[in-house]
């Protein structure tokens, strides 16, 4: 390679970092952590290796560094902070018939968070997230893993319910998603999963399909995020099973949760 050549690649390379550290920013990163162990240079090329191939990371998504998610600058909200700002919401037109805001629930320091597309009628009306058929095969998901939903959190990128139980539409997506972002930023958990396309989608800012985005870890700030079918999809289509299963057996393998649970 001549040295013009090298200076544009480095110029990208350089670029690309800065787009990605705004994007981690605005995703609420604060600081980034130091190494403190020792490196082994010596085996650190075999280990790094090692990694790349247990855990391939997808690159490929669109990490929209102008996505302004929140200010990160601001002070991080408590869950109940966050509940008390949505108040009585009539911000989008998903109040007009909604019985209940469906905020979430589960543990406020939970390691792991699932985040569906938003709340249908069983949950309308009890108020909680996931609650009606395919929420009880969440919970049976959950309960393979080795874990009890209180062990978890669980919320939604809409928090009222669409009309009929119709896809969200992207002016309610951008209304409410501001909400799930401080939800996240408030448990700080180590691996976020969101089920089904509308989840993954408005949480990673893509257009990229499911089939592109599952199968491998993506980051959101200090997380690691794993996009797989909705249960939903899961209660039309049983094939669907056995991959939902490999993407929760490489979460279970990143939490150190070692039940095999099939
Ligand atoms: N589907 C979702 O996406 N969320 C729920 O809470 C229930 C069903």
């Amino acid at each position: 390679m001549n040295q013009i050549g090298s200076v544009t690649e480095l110029t990208q390379i350089l670029e690309d970092l800065r787009k990605y550290v705004e994007y981690q920013r605005a995703l609420g990163l604060e600081y980034l952590v130091p190494r403190t162990k020792k490196v082994d240079v010596k085996n650190a090329a075999i280990k790094e290796d090692e990694m790349r191939t247990k855990q391939p990371v997808k690159t490929t998504i669109d990490a929209s560094p102008q996505l302004n998610i929140f200010d990160s600058a601001s002070k991080k909200q408590t869950l109940e902070e966050i509940k008390e700002e949505i108040g009585d919401c009539t911000r989008c037109k998903l109040n007009e018939g909604r019985t209940n805001i469906v905020f979430g629930e589960g543990n406020p320091k939970a390691r792991l968070v699932f985040v569906g597309e938003g709340p249908g009628r069983d949950e309308d009306i009890q108020g909680q997230p996931f609650v009606g058929r395919a929420g009880q095969l969440l919970t049976k998901i959950i309960t393979a893993m080795g874990l009890k939903r209180s062990d978890v959190y669980i919320c939604n990128v809409v928090k009222c319910r669409p009309p009929g139980n119709r896809t969200p539409e992207q002016d309610e997506i951008a209304t409410c998603r501001q909400f799930l972002f401080k939800q996240l930023r408030a448990i700080n958990p180590a691996v976020v999963v969101c089920l089904g396309s509308v989840a993954a989608q408005s949480v990673l800012n893509t257009k990229a399909k499911l089939g592109e985005l599952r199968g491998n870890f993506h980051t959101y700030g200090h997380a690691r995020l794993m996009v797989t079918y909705h249960p939903a999809a899961l209660l039309r289509n049983p094939g669907f099973k056995k991959p939902l299963w490999e993407d929760m057996q490489l979460v279970m393998k990143e939490l150190g949760i070692s039940k095999s649970g099939d």
